[in-house]
């Protein structure tokens, strides 16, 4: 005989915890696999947004961020050819919504922390539930009804053995490598570019709490972030294909590139990283969400979804859907082996999540391909979205509302990626005064046209 579960949650990351968790708030009997139970050591997943925060919140695990030495984020400073610029997230209220209420008196705030060490928080937490099981154990294959094709659970090595467990559904998030998405989707992951980094002792940051966006016309973008109140992650985009570490290219690569494009008080905490430490790195992906049609089966987290990890987003979107999908699955009155009622419910998932998802997902995309200007056009729009930060007031206001998941609203996305490209082409006016008239001229419509080309086939994407 064997033990029968209702959820068995593969992957005991970001958001497998956060889901045994809800889970079981609902009397759900959950088992968690999770191939290695030693905490992590990665450079992902190391800020998280103050939407993501609030989605922690719902789900009674904001703990997860407590006695892990983590850093308060109060926003961003961007830095754009030497010139910089100030983005406080905004006041924040559950109560209110921020389309209509701009005073609440509040300053929403982030957290950037160690992430093994919040991981392993996230962990204590789910196992402490009693009606969550937490085992080391890799699984290896599904097992499904051959009738049906009704995924029944999977089989997993435990201690060198392969063994089967069996749940009502299976909650597949195995990460951002998953073995099994490609069994259950015919999308595959676009990798965009790689972070590389380290993490940086005592930087002299130019604003202390806050995340650091360092971009210009000539090089990639620099993301600094605090994972301590002494220590930060710095990570360098470096576009593929990758130099080789191991014959000290990817080195070069960063001290040429990298490390002189850095505020002058930055410079010495990273020359002393890189003489000192191993730089690291992982592929940056984006891949839209799947909607998964197979019975028995849920694939979520990056498994399902990725996005560019620029804004730090990845994690808001995790809680967001394990928010919802522990609402709409987790009660009792669902009856987890009605297969109508649980498509059901799945569609209105894969419909509710839009709204949230999309507009993270289409931001990482869009500001990455203005933030790196690989072209002339997207040159212009750079310049325009730092002048546009620059205008302040409701400039900042609704672009870092919609970038911190607290905003989830596609339409005021759409509403300020156009006023950038505007205010763009407006700016291009100004700079190439009136000899460059008919240049700029012509570049209104090449702007336009690269505006619509780097937003609109995303948002498209993600909305329908
Ligand atoms: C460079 C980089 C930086 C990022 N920085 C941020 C950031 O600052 N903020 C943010 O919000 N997001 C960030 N992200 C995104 C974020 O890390 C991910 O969205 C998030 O980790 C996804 O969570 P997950 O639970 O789906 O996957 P993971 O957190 O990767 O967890 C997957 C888990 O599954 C386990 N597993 C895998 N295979 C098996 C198996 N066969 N059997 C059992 N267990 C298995 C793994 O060991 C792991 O514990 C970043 C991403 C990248 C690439």
């Amino acid at each position: 005989m064997y033990e029968e579960y209702d959820f068995i949650v593969v992957g005991a990351g970001v958001i497998g915890p956060a889901l045994a968790k809800g889970m079981s708030d609902r009397g759900r009997k959950v088992l968690v696999l999770e191939r290695d139970l030693n905490e992590p050591d990665r450079i992902v997943g190391e800020l998280l947004q103050p939407g993501g925060l609030e989605s922690l919140k719902k789900l009674g695990m904001e703990e997860a961020v407590e006695g892990i030495d983590a850093a308060v984020v109060e926003g961003y400073e961007v830095i754009y050819e030497g010139e910089r610029v100030h983005i406080p997230y905004p006041e924040y209220s559950p109560d209110f919504d921020l389309a209509k209420t701009t005073q609440l008196g509040v300053p929403a705030t982030g957290r950037g922390f160690h992430h093994g060490r919040f991981i392993m928080n996230l962990r204590k937490i789910a196992r402490e539930q009693p009606n969550v099981t937490m085992l080391q154990a890799t699984a290896v294959d599904v097992i499904k009804n051959e009738e049906t094709g009704r995924v029944l659970g999977v089989e997993a090595m435990v201690n060198g053995e392969k063994k089967p467990f069996f749940g009502t559904m299976t909650l597949m998030c195995d990460g951002t490598a998953s073995a099994f998405r490609k069994q259950f989707t015919y999308i595959k992951p676009v990798i965009q570019g790689y972070f590389v980094g380290m993490v940086l002792d005592d930087v002299d940051l130019l604003r202390p709490n806050h995340g650091h966006v360092v971009i210009g016309a000539g090089h990639k973008p620099i993301l600094v972030y605090q994972t301590t109140p002494t220590e930060a992650r710095i990570l360098c985009d470096v576009p593929p294909p990758m130099p080789s570490a191991s014959n000290g290219d990817l080195k070069r690569y960063i001290e040429e590139n990298c490390l002189p494009r850095l505020p002058k008080q930055m410079q010495p905490a990273f020359r002393k990283g890189l003489d000192n430490k191993k730089l690291r790195s992982m592929p940056n992906q984006y891949l839209p969400a799947t909607v998964n049609k197979t019975p028995g089966l849920v694939l979520v987290g990056d498994a399902m979804n990725m996005r560019h990890p620029l804004t730090g987003g990845g994690m808001t979107v995790c809680y967001n859907d394990a928010v919802l999908l522990c609402e709409m699955l987790g009660p009792q009155s669902v009856n987890l082996v009605d297969e109508e009622q649980v498509a059901a419910i799945m569609k209105k998932f894969y419909q509710e999540r839009k709204a949230k998802s999309a507009v993270v997902n289409v931001l990482s995309v869009a500001l990455y391909k203005l933030f790196s200007a690989e072209t002339r056009e997207l040159k212009i729009l750079q310049n325009g979205c730092f002048g546009y930060f620059e205008k302040g007031g409701e400039c900042v206001r609704g672009p870092v509302s919609l970038l911190s998941g607290l905003l989830p609203r596609p339409a005021v996305l759409f509403y300020h990626f156009f006023a950038v490209a505007f205010y763009s082409i407006y700016l291009n006016f100004i700079n190439k005064g009136i000899v460059g008239f008919p240049l700029a001229l012509l570049q209104v419509f090449t702007v336009l046209y690269t505006a619509i080309v780097v937003f609109v086939p995303f948002l498209v994407r993600e909305l329908f």
